[in-house]
């Protein structure tokens, strides 16, 4: 095994089931040694699948750490930061923000835990980590097709696709959707699935926000996984779990250096796709 601060670290956040797990999987199977930070809620699932996989993958050159971090929860982000301060130098090299919900049955609360979850709490921990992300690191939003433009009203499509939207304006604009759903009249607005919307949210602030608080050869991406068989995807979905990790493997082994081609943009498949 390699020492760690020769390889690039790669942080997962809701990495123990489903498409999170199959991307740490890929990559404790990939040639190039990763510095890997599998990420969890619950520490006690957590720590199950960190040890099943260190039996599995014995033989893999990437080194597999486990560590609690719940993105719904300040304390628990904070202290996932410090962590990173203290045991990794303040450096990390990628960030896949994997961790999300589906509501299922359209209760108010699974409404609000999935824009809270799918947008707003993965903004708080981008942010919070952004100040450590290595100069030529790279932010990964698991989003969604869902969340292209060409599935919101016309209305959230022309306010989204804006490039003079800024972070105020955009946080504005979710608070406001997040305040409707507790009076129960979103629609009204324009917004139609508050899961697709969640993740259109988060689409248009890596597309304008976020890529304008990078610095040097920093790069985001947005990706959509496919319709994978997962907990979320459910049993009738077309493509296996693996399959979801290959665009996020596929851009975590770009080239670690600027490229205004890829920055900020939507991938399926490997491939850019228009928001
Ligand atoms: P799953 O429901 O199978 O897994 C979701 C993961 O996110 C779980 O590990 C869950 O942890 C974790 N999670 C949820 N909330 C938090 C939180 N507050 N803090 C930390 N972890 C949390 O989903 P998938 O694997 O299918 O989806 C992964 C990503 O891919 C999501 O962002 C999803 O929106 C996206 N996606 C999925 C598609 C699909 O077809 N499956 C299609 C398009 C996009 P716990 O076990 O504790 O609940």
């Amino acid at each position: 095994m390699q020492a760690t601060n020769s390889l690039r670290t790669v942080i997962v956040t809701g990495a123990n089931r489903g498409i999170g797990f199959a991307i740490i999987e890929r990559l404790l199977s990939e040639k190039t040694p990763f510095d890997i930070i599998f990420t969890a809620r619950n520490g006690k699932l957590g720590q199950e699948a960190h040890q099943s996989l260190s039996t599995r993958y014995k033989a893999s050159s990437s080194r597999l750490t486990f560590q609690q971090l719940d993105i719904s929860n300040s304390v628990s982000i904070d202290e996932f930061v410090a962590w990173i301060k203290a045991e990794r130098n303040s450096r990390f090299d990628v960030l896949v923000n994997n961790a999300g919900f589906g509501y299922l049955r359209e209760s108010q609360q699974e409404q609000l835990d999935t824009i809270n979850i799918n947008f707003f709490d993965t903004v708080d921990l981008t942010e919070k980590l952004l100040p450590y992300l290595a100069e030529d690191g790279k932010i990964i939003n698991v989003t969604s097709e869902n969340g292209l433009l060409s599935w919101q009203g016309q209305n959230i499509q022309k306010i989204l696709s804006d490039p003079s939207m800024t972070r105020e304006k955009l946080m504005e604009l979710a608070k406001e959707l997040r305040d409707k759903i507790k009076t129960g009249d979103f629609s009204k607005l324009g917004w139609s699935e508050i899961y697709d919307d969640s993740k259109a949210l988060l689409n248009a602030y890596t597309r304008w926000v976020l890529v304008k608080m990078l610095k040097g050869d920093q790069q985001c991406y947005c990706m959509d996984p496919g319709w994978c068989r997962t907990d979320m995807g459910g049993k009738n979905a077309p493509l296996a779990v693996e399959r979801g990790a290959d665009t996020p493997v596929y851009l975590i082994n770009l080239p670690f250096k600027l490229d205004e081609k890829y920055n900020g943009k939507f991938f399926m498949d490997r491939k850019l796709h228009k928001y």
